[in-house]
């Protein structure tokens, strides 16, 4: 069978199976192939961009014919269908209404060993501070991991505060916008997943990363340690007040609080220098996907003497039926 997979050298072959390996990106089901000087390692899936840029050394991204490696446990060979799940670190979340959990989380655990605790969600994200309550279905008694994204490293306890892996290439869309002697306010940093990623591009960089939440604080300022990063003011409290403290300094102001940033975008039009992008993030049906927030945003920068430009507007993702998740940028002038 013809599969995607990585060209490396022999030498270097190692450290970058057990890298795919760790981010469940290397394919069991098949035989890795010695050819010449180099190794050919299958893949599960394409790599996301986010997955390659964790993986070091010189490889190629290319195809090529591989055999059935026996004996290693497939999906197929547990479940009538492939299940769907996400995985955050070393654990798996499943959604409650999966039909024989335990059976699903018993195959997965089977078949990615990497997994060590398989979670269903008992509510939807929920709440101010956006967090989501579990269930241990299989594996080890716990809530909390470490997960990888774009060589940064998150530590993170999902019960008590939010995170999701389905932003990752969003966020590096960000990131390149960002300059080295730029100030970027996070309003809703969360446990940092913007704020670290973009800190580590450049000490030069200031981030003033905001949250309400006691517990995602405590764990940005953790994952602050993690990263190595000195660049990050990380501060607990509500954005509305906490923005009043920077006005004028952002160069960047991301507004990553769907449903709700209209309620700060005078803190965040507060916290434009001249010429700052906003980055606004908002769930809206399918037949107004982006005029009536944009509208919001224009309408705050008049009420502070400002003007505006739209910058970009975007679909980041399906978030339900009819609805997206979009985000839109306007430059603050
Ligand atoms: N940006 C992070 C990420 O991508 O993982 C977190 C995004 S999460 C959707 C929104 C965050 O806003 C939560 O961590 C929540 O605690 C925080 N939040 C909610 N209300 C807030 C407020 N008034 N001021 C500051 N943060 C707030």
């Amino acid at each position: 069978m013809k599969k995607s997979c990585i060209k490396v050298l022999k030498r270097e072959g190692e450290p970058l199976r057990r890298a795919l390996l760790e981010m469940d990106l290397l394919d069991n089901s098949a035989r890795i192939i010695s050819e010449g000087e180099h190794l050919y390692l299958p893949l599960t899936e394409e790599p996301q961009e986010s997955q390659l840029m964790n993986l070091a050394g010189e490889f190629e991204l290319t195809e090529h014919e591989f055999e059935e490696q026996k004996g290693q446990l497939r999906f197929e060979d547990l479940l009538d269908d492939i299940p769907h799940f996400e995985l955050v670190g070393d654990i798996a979340l499943i959604e409650d209404d999966v039909s024989e959990p335990e059976k699903v989380a018993d195959a997965i655990m089977k078949v990615k060993k990497n997994v060590k605790t398989v979670l269903a969600a008992m509510s939807p994200v929920e709440g101010e501070f956006r967090t989501r309550r579990f269930k241990v279905v299989a594996g080890e008694d716990r809530t909390s991991t470490t997960h990888k994204e774009y060589g940064c490293k998150y530590y993170i306890d999902l019960e008590r505060a939010y995170f999701t892996p389905r932003l990752a290439t969003e966020r590096s869309r960000i990131l390149a916008q960002i300059s080295a002697d730029q100030t970027v306010a996070d309003m809703f940093a969360g446990v940092g997943p913007y704020s670290i990623m973009i800190a580590k591009k450049s000490q030069d960089i200031r981030v003033i990363a905001i949250d309400k939440n006691p517990d995602a604080v405590e764990f940005l300022r953790r994952n602050v340690e993690l990263n190595s990063t000195s660049n990050v003011e990380a501060i607990e409290g509500d954005a509305n007040l906490e923005a009043q403290k920077f006005a004028g300094l952002a160069d960047h102001v991301i507004m990553n609080l769907p449903h709700n940033a209209n309620e700060f975008l005078d803190a965040a039009v507060k916290l434009c220098a001249p010429n700052a992008t906003i980055h606004y993030y908002d769930i809206t049906p399918e037949d107004d996907l982006f005029d009536s927030s944009l509208k919001l945003i224009e309408e705050a920068a008049k009420k502070a003497g400002r003007t505006s430009e739209l910058v970009d507007s975007r679909v980041v993702r399906s978030y339900a039926p009819h609805q997206l998740n979009v985000c839109i940028e306007v430059r603050v002038i």
